[in-house]
């Protein structure tokens, strides 16, 4: 029993107890996580109170779920996989998606490592913990949620959340083979959610089945005061699009996502995902994105920029981390800083704080604005063409740890087929498609990805489902 609602389901006929079912994924934990290193901090004697009094009324009522550490949770660490949040900093309230998990009757049990501040896509930048592919323990999990994404293949949640700036919660679920959404842009308040790139950043589900995600998301979505870019629009049912089916949909497979990079062996079960659908009734077309090869460049002027002016909020003054070696002011914001931040996060704050400087401002910053318009007209002159788009998720399988150590340019570029939903703020999933041979006898799980207009979340919840479940 691996899935939300199968959970739900045994809860309801009373073949299950909540406290049962917390106690069984504590003690996951406590097997599980020395090796997986997925969760940074769990909090067992909450779980165990909450799920006592839990209500199995509510839509979540008993059922074990995990927060990626940029989301806060009221009393809880918050660390962000940062040594600047580590000691210090505990969340002086829920954010509006914990809020919403809480009202739903959910148990909020532990707290997933990350990439510091979401800044990577390996987990290998997290300053607190190592986390490994449940797969294949020499390979990497992905990031930035590749906690989010162990503890869900691991068995030690039923679900979790994650949070998507550029690929974080598809890139690792399809590396972790899971399911992995991110919602459309404004569609989820990010109010609690520390913010990377807050023009790109989307809270979403990590999960093992596409009718779970939907169900999560259900539940977070919707408009907060809180967050002024949470839009103040109807959150469709989207159980109702898990059985619609895919006949007569005209499905986009973009050639600059099958081209060169691309692992063939990838490329073969992202086809054959696109050839079930076409046997279901849904029409394949080729479509062109040219400014697809911008997209990576585009974004990590965008990102860091926009996480410069971010992160300047730590300081050494308001949230953890402060020097006890400065001497006045000026030195406590600087050694703080210096201290408390890892490596990729001062290179990111050092290229966003250039892109961003008199004399650069045009040439970097407003060119890369310019970019990502002609990326989102490009997106909605195909969608005149085609209800949605389907892709891989990434153009190899999980890397092996460390093996860019020295190279932060190697994991920027495998960004490439998922940073471009950010870009125009579309809704995507990552649905697992199948593995490949790892060559040292394990299996690595592969995602495929469907993109679809703004505000069509229900779009992709109704291909993933008919992705999920193939026989091919
Ligand atoms: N890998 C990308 C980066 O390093 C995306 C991260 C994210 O989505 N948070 O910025």
């Amino acid at each position: 029993m691996n899935t939300l609602t199968q959970a739900r389901t045994a809860l309801l006929a009373g073949d299950l107890d909540a406290l049962t079912l917390v106690n069984e994924h504590l003690a996951r934990f406590d097997e599980q996580n020395p090796t997986t290193g997925a969760l940074i901090s769990y909090q067992a004697d909450k779980a165990r109170t909450d799920a006592a009094e839990a209500d199995l009324s509510k839509p979540l009522g008993g059922l074990p779920i995990v927060l990626k550490d940029n989301i806060n949770a009221l009393g809880e660490p918050c660390t962000c996989g940062s040594k600047f949040l580590q000691n210090g900093y505990t969340a002086p309230y829920d954010a509006t998606v914990t809020r919403k998990l809480r009202e739903a009757g959910a148990i909020v049990m532990g707290r997933a490592n990350m990439d510091e501040f979401a800044m990577g896509s390996a987990t290998e930048n997290s300053a607190l913990a190592n986390t490994v592919n449940p797969h294949d323990s020499n390979r990497i999990p992905g990031g930035s949620s590749g906690g989010s994404a162990a503890v869900v293949a691991s068995g030690m949640a039923l679900a979790s959340l994650g949070s998507d700036t550029g690929g974080s919660i598809r890139q690792p679920a399809a590396h972790c083979g899971i399911v992995g959404m991110k919602p459309s842009y404004g569609r989820v308040s990010r109010y609690g959610l520390v913010a990377f790139a807050s023009s790109l950043d989307q809270i979403g589900p990590l999960t093992n089945s596409v009718e779970d995600a939907a169900t999560l998301l259900q539940i977070i979505a919707g408009h907060d005061p809180l967050d002024s870019t949470s839009l103040d629009v109807p959150v469709p049912d989207y159980s109702q699009s898990l059985t619609k089916g895919v006949a007569g949909l005209k499905i986009g497979l973009p050639k600059q996502y099958f081209a060169e990079g691309l692992d063939p062996a990838i490329e073969e079960l992202v086809r054959a995902a696109a050839a079930k659908l076409e046997r279901e009734g849904a029409e394949l077309v080729e479509i062109d994105l040219p400014s697809t090869e911008a997209a990576v460049a585009t974004y990590y002027i965008l990102a860091p920029a926009e996480a410069s002016s971010n992160l300047s909020r730590f300081d050494g003054i308001r949230y953890g981390q402060r020097s006890s070696q400065a001497d006045g002011i000026i030195d406590t914001y600087r050694k703080s800083r210096e201290e408390g931040f890892g490596p990729e996060v001062k290179r990111r704050i050092l290229l966003g704080t250039y892109v961003l400087s008199s004399g650069y401002y045009d040439a970097y910053y407003t060119r890369a604005q310019k970019v990502r318009t002609l990326i989102q007209r490009e997106f909605s002159q195909a969608f005149e063409q085609v209800d949605a788009i389907l892709t891989p998720t990434t153009p190899t399988p999980p890397r092996k740890l460390h093996e860019a150590d020295n190279d932060p340019l190697q994991d920027y570029l495998a960004d490439v087929y998922t940073i471009s939903a950010n870009l125009a703020g579309l809704p995507a999933i990552s649905v697992p498609c199948g593995s490949v041979d790892s060559g040292d006898d394990t299996q690595l799980p592969i995602g495929v990805q469907v993109m679809a207009p703004h505000l069509r979340d229900d779009l992709v919840f109704q291909i993933g489902a008919r992705l999920e479940n193939s026989e091919r």
